[in-house]
């Protein structure tokens, strides 16, 4: 994963929005040109006929939909919100509509819409949908979410599956749910089988040992059950290492693993993955200028404009986010020093890293946070203290590619 590559061009918006701002700077950058090829990449990697969705949960910001647009097979929507913001965004594209706790309506909502795809979670579900196809004349494309244990797939504490969660059913609720379907097979069309059991996952050969188990599994609910499905999606939840991004998941392995795995075995289901975090998350940067530099019994701290309301990956995270200082003209106020970074909010817990050494540092100097393009702005806690939003800025695509040939027949 490159970050270091947007540096310039966020160095150069910077300097632009200095120049034509009077208060001081507090912005998200994002460079869309490195978005377009870091998922163009993602793409040409991965293996024919494996699909590419993009989690808009990650960030759903028009301009990063449109630049994922022509490279994702569609995009999964994690609530009714998010599903109209899609369809508003990215008119004609396959969407699929996921998450716990969907009301009737969203429901509706969705079944009305073409290409529109429902990844249900409950029994409970799976008969709302049945009764809402059934009585509104509108047949329904499912999935089963289900959350099942694999042994032998490494750190369990990144496992999301088998064990209790509000998300997916069991395996044991599997005939209950396939009896429901057989009951009502004019409304509802089971497509396939949904699995997100791991989040932060940052070991290719395990992830691939996993879409292995789902692929082996979904063949064996077939020879049970005597069912047929055409594609198995494998969720997201590839992982990002934020203190050193060259450690994150390795999509080229994976990919190429991938490719090797599903001739061997002469794979016939589809394989649909639905990314988020890995997508987006380079393409983004939070800066924010240094208004203090203080002493606090012993300790220094910078205070700059903005804080954890807009960017609160660091506490979410609890991890001290890397960062990049961008001087200014002024003379540093402290060299070789050490120092804790935070923002204007009246808690104690507005800390985007602690401790950090720096070089040189001077109130007007820029501190500009890479990895900031996805669960970042929109995961914040933004109207907290009233203070201004960030100014948004997105950085165009160079070489601008419009090739919609993902569109909804
Ligand atoms: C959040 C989520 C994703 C995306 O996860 P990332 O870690 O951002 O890749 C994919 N699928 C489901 C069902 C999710 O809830």
């Amino acid at each position: 994963m490159n970050v270091d590559a947007s540096l310039p061009r966020v160095r150069e918006a910077i300097a632009g929005l200095r120049a034509s701002g009077a208060e001081p700077v507090c912005a998200y950058v994002y460079d869309l040109d490195a978005l377009a090829s870091h998922v163009r990449w993602m793409r040409e990697r991965l293996p024919d006929g494996c699909e590419l969705y993009y989690a808009a949960k990650a960030n759903a910001d028009e301009p990063i939909l449109r630049t994922l647009a022509p490279w994702v097979d569609g995009f999964e929507a994690a609530s009714g919100g998010e599903l109209r913001w899609l369809r508003q965004c990215q008119p004609g594209y396959p969407l699929l509509f996921g998450g716990p706790g969907k009301l009737d309506s969203e429901l509706l909502d969705a079944l009305a819409q073409p290409g529109c795809t429902l990844h249900v979670e409950s029994l409970g579900e799976l008969r709302r949908v049945a009764r809402i196809a059934e009585a509104s004349k509108r047949p329904a494309s499912i999935f089963l979410r289900m959350n099942i244990g694999i042994e032998g797939v490494g750190d369990t504490r990144l496992m999301m599956g088998g064990k209790p969660t509000p998300f997916g059913m069991d395996e044991s609720d599997l005939a209950a749910a396939l009896a429901i379907v057989r009951h009502h097979a004019s409304w509802l069309s089971l497509e396939g089988f949904h699995f997100h059991l791991m989040s932060h996952q940052r070991d290719a050969a395990v992830q691939l040992r996993l879409v292995q188990a789902y692929l082996d599994t979904v063949h064996r609910w077939q020879d049970i059950y005597g069912i047929t499905v055409q594609t198995v999606n494998a969720g997201g939840g590839f992982g990002v290492d934020y203190a050193d991004p060259s450690r994150s998941f390795d999509w080229a392995t994976f990919c190429d693993g991938l490719r090797t795995m599903l001739d061997e075995r002469k794979e016939t289901l589809r394989l649909r993955f639905e990314p988020g975090r890995y997508v987006s998350v380079a393409c983004g940067w939070y800066v924010m200028e240094v208004l203090d530099i203080k002493r606090s019994h012993g300790e220094l701290f910078a205070v700059a404009r903005g804080g954890t309301h807009h960017f609160r990956t660091p506490p979410a995270q609890g991890h001290d986010h890397p960062f990049v200082v961008l001087r200014g003209d002024a003379t540093p106020d402290i060299t070789e020093a050490t120092v804790t970074l935070v923002g204007q909010l009246c808690t104690p817990k507005d800390v985007l890293a602690r401790q950090q050494p720096v070089q040189a540092l001077a109130v007007g100097d820029c501190l500009a946070f890479p990895l900031a393009g996805a669960y970042a702005w929109n995961i914040s806690h933004q109207n907290f203290l009233m203070h201004h939003p960030p100014t948004m800025l997105y950085l165009p695509v160079r070489s601008s590619e419009s090739d919609t040939r993902r569109l909804v027949a």
